[in-house]
């Protein structure tokens, strides 16, 4: 195995321009609007404080390319494609709901695309064992046929089905822990039983009407759609309970041959647009976490590409701890900058009402994985 951590970013990436706003609201409303929830500084000083410690010297720095159209349209309508690249080079424009499309944001989704790509051929080759990709606009909310949220294109859906066009892998697990609901992404495959969808999210957060326990997958797919709904308030030990309960029992039945994994770093306290407690330490945990199960599985091979997180003061420090346990090395920055403020929250104790959520998933799911330390029949 390579002891290679990729890293993946364009410059462009940090220009896509979402506009102003207050959180996620357009300008001229009641309240004076500011800069958009999803603007480039919480990226940009993810990729600042790897070169600030240094960490980024420990990385392979990986030009993404850019996705091509025909590669889009693996996960998206032409139409909706077509509507993107008009937008992009008019004025902008919502491309569905709050998907901001800003002037010559179409070549930028198509790199961020490309940047998922990137990293699937980088492990797949064996250049590298692991890889962050920093994409840049996000991608796990949009439809096949529309955008939301924030993503133009899927860019980890898109991924998957082009691992399995250009691979012919059979069994891809794809992991989302941004703190909202990847619907776009189980859209994709709820019919379909050769890509694994977990999500661990914040339940009724954002899209309201979806990532509901009951969701399991249709026709073929039915058992390969887990939804992790999990309540406001949980931080470290309910994320870490979830994934050992869980995502690790599953995935140890499914057998993933490649696993993506959708990383939004805003089930952090310091996240405007949800209310979790997940530390930079917990990212840093969870990620540990998926890499021991793609080093069981997949010869370690893992893609992990960037989607939310909104502090610009917290979510670098998450994403250094992400980038640290996939390269299985530390930075220099050792402690926690914000340890002061966060260290009386509740964030390490599991709470009887988490517990029971993850509870929850194992009854819907105990038709189709076998839980509790059971033999394990593949
Ligand atoms: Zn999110």
């Amino acid at each position: 195995m390579s002891d290679k951590t990729g890293f993946i970013y364009d410059e462009s990436y940090f220009w896509h321009d979402t506009g102003n706003g207050a959180l996620c609201l357009r300008p001229g409303g009641w309240i004076q609007a500011d800069t958009h929830s999803e603007n480039p500084e919480t990226k940009r000083r993810a990729k600042n404080l790897l070169e600030r410690s240094g960490f980024i010297k420990e990385l392979e720095v990986i030009a993404p390319r850019a996705a091509t159209r025909e590669e889009v349209e693996l996960n998206h309508v032409p139409s909706y494609i077509d509507k993107v690249k008009e937008l992009s080079d008019a004025n902008g424009g919502d491309a569905g709901e709050i998907a901001i499309v800003g002037v010559g944001s179409y070549e930028i989704a198509l790199l961020s695309a490309g940047g998922a790509l990137t990293g699937v051929d980088a492990v797949m080759s064996g250049e590298v064992q692991n890889v962050y990709a920093l994409t840049r606009p996000p991608g796990h909310h949009a439809e096949p046929e529309y955008g939301r949220g924030f993503c133009i294109f899927n860019n980890v859906a898109i991924a998957a089905r082009y691992a399995r066009e250009k691979y012919g892998l059979k069994r891809i697990m794809i992991l989302d822990w941004d703190v909202h609901h990847g619907n776009g992404t189980e859209t994709a495959f709820y019919h379909d039983p050769e890509v694994l969808f977990i999500s661990l999210h914040q339940e009724f957060n954002f899209p309201p009407d979806r990532g509901f326990v009951e969701h399991i997958g249709e026709d073929a797919g039915k058992g390969y759609n887990v939804n992790i709904p999990l309540p406001a308030g949980t931080g470290n030990a309910g994320y870490l309970y979830a994934l050992e309960k869980i995502v690790g029992p599953i995935a140890d039945q499914f057998k993933p041959e490649l696993i993506i994994v959708s990383a939004g770093q805003d089930p952090s306290p310091f996240d405007p647009l949800a209310q979790m407690m997940v530390t930079a330490e917990g990212f840093g945990k969870m990620a540990e976490a998926v890499k021991e199960i793609a080093e069981r599985h997949c010869d370690g091979r893992l893609v992990v590409c960037h989607e939310g997180g909104y502090s610009t003061a917290y979510v670098p420090f998450c994403t250094l701890r992400v980038i640290e346990a996939l390269k299985g090395a530390k930075s220099k920055v050792e402690e926690d900058p914000y340890e002061l403020v966060i260290k009386g929250l509740p964030s390490d104790v599991l709470a009887a009402h988490q517990k029971e959520a993850v509870e929850k998933v194992l009854k819907a799911q105990s038709e189709f994985w076998k839980f509790n330390d059971q033999a394990v029949e593949v």
